[in-house]
């Protein structure tokens, strides 16, 4: 496990102002922030804090706003939202640094929350400009990272800020972490990893990272027709990325020596139109699928063998659905082994990690993501860590 260090390394906050990196980047919809799962994973850092008697600050981006003020990207926006969720006044502050956050500071009591401005309205944000870190960390004691979903991407809140101010994972942080390490850093074997999806290109260095890692590599969704055509499969109208055929056999050739076993469905579901319950729906060996038929999820037998490899496994690592899962029935095989692994991991034999935006979805749709060990609802940083990437902003905590 790396080493970090948490909340829990911090001694007396009291009167002391922590900068804390958050992620507030909600969805919007009329002036109303419409899921609040983001604001939620952080507020036990931000009262954990707040009630230790910190001033805290909160740092965070929002949307796109490429280095300029915008109206309608301001964090003003979304502090009713914090406010709901964290049960607490909060003071916006139109600034990111400099005087005016000085100020706030000197208004501020012990335990008091402030929101400052979109990190985004200053250039020097993504380009982790040190002057402006500088700036930022002039105003506080000590910096808090708890935002992992940013934590991909080396910008001056989440990168250059850590080596000027002592620096602390948050509570959101830490769990994901440590959820993660468990999962690929230093799982208990064997490990079984589920990739789906649309596409193999979106994911090739993950599939590259996880073939040198686990003992099972699961292969559904879209990419796993581009994997049974390069075995010479006939695929007929399924989505498929042929030129990515040479690609693919590396892949199943690093997978064999690295004695890694990979599983491609043997039975498939296929229609001739992509519509719910279409009238030429039927299942079919993978061999038989005619010029017109294209595959939109893996079949039964192949989920039932799936569902005994997981059996067999201690750790499971999940992106990507095994079909297109937004059309009925094209769930089915998703949701099954999805059920499963929620099962096995109740059961307490099954250490079971998800993450990406379809996958979280799809395992709410099968109404199985609280019992998964964990969720991430990182992203893009969540696909960047399966591709074995070092993330800057978690590379700044630890060193
Ligand atoms: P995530 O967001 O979890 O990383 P992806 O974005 O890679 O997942 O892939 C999800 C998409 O893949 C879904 O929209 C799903 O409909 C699609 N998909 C899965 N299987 C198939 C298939 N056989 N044919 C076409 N699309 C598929
Ligand atoms: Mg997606």
């Amino acid at each position: 496990m790396m080493a970090f260090r948490t909340l829990d390394d911090l001694g007396d906050v009291r009167g002391k102002v922590a900068l804390v990196r958050v992620d507030l980047n909600v969805p919007m919809q009329d002036g109303r922030a419409t899921d609040l799962t983001r604001i939620e994973a952080v507020a036990p850092t931000i009262l954990e804090l707040a009630d230790a008697g910190a001033k805290v600050l909160l740092l965070a981006h929002f949307g796109r706003p490429k280095g300029e003020r915008s109206s309608t990207l301001s964090l003003s926006l979304v502090q009713g939202a914090v406010e709901a969720v964290l049960g607490r006044e909060t003071m916006y502050i139109s600034e990111l640094a400099g005087p005016i956050v000085q100020q706030s500071l000197g208004i501020m009591r012990p335990g008091d929350i402030g929101i400052l401005e979109n990190t985004r309205f200053w250039a020097g944000e993504e380009k982790n400009d040190p002057e402006l870190a500088k700036a930022i960390a002039a105003n506080g004691d000590f910096y808090v990272n708890d935002a992992f979903s940013a934590a991909h991407r080396a910008h001056a809140s989440t990168e250059a800020i850590a080596h000027l101010l002592p620096a602390y994972a948050g509570r959101a942080m830490e769990k994901e972490l440590k959820a993660l390490d468990a999962a690929l850093g230093n799982p208990e074997k064997p490990v079984a990893a589920v990739v789906g999806g649309a596409k193999v290109s979106t994911k090739l260095a993950v599939l590259e990272h996880l073939v040198g890692k686990v003992q099972h590599l699961i292969i559904g969704g879209g990419m796993a027709n581009t994997f049974l055509a390069a075995r010479g499969v006939d695929v007929g109208k399924s989505l498929c990325e042929h030129d990515l055929a040479k690609t693919a056999e590396a892949i199943l050739d690093t997978a064999d020596q690295a004695g890694c076993t990979v599983h491609l469905p043997y039975d498939v579901v296929v229609a001739k139109e992509f519509a719910a319950n279409p009238p030429s729906l039927r299942t079919c060996n993978v061999h038989e699928v005619a010029a017109d038929e294209m595959i939109l999820d893996i079949g039964p037998q192949a989920t039932e063998a799936l569902a005994d490899v997981l059996k067999t496994c201690r750790t499971l690592v999940w992106n990507g659905p095994l079909g297109a899962f937004e059309t009925p029935p094209f769930d089915t095989a998703t949701v099954a082994l999805a059920r499963t692994a929620a099962a096995l991991t109740r059961e307490g034999s099954l250490v079971s990690v998800a993450g990406g935006g379809d996958t979280v979805a799809a395992l709410h749709h099968a109404g199985v993501a609280a019992d998964f060990s964990y969720v991430s609802t990182a992203g893009g940083a969540f696909l960047e860590w399966m591709e074995g990437k070092e993330l800057p902003g978690v590379a700044a905590l630890t060193s």
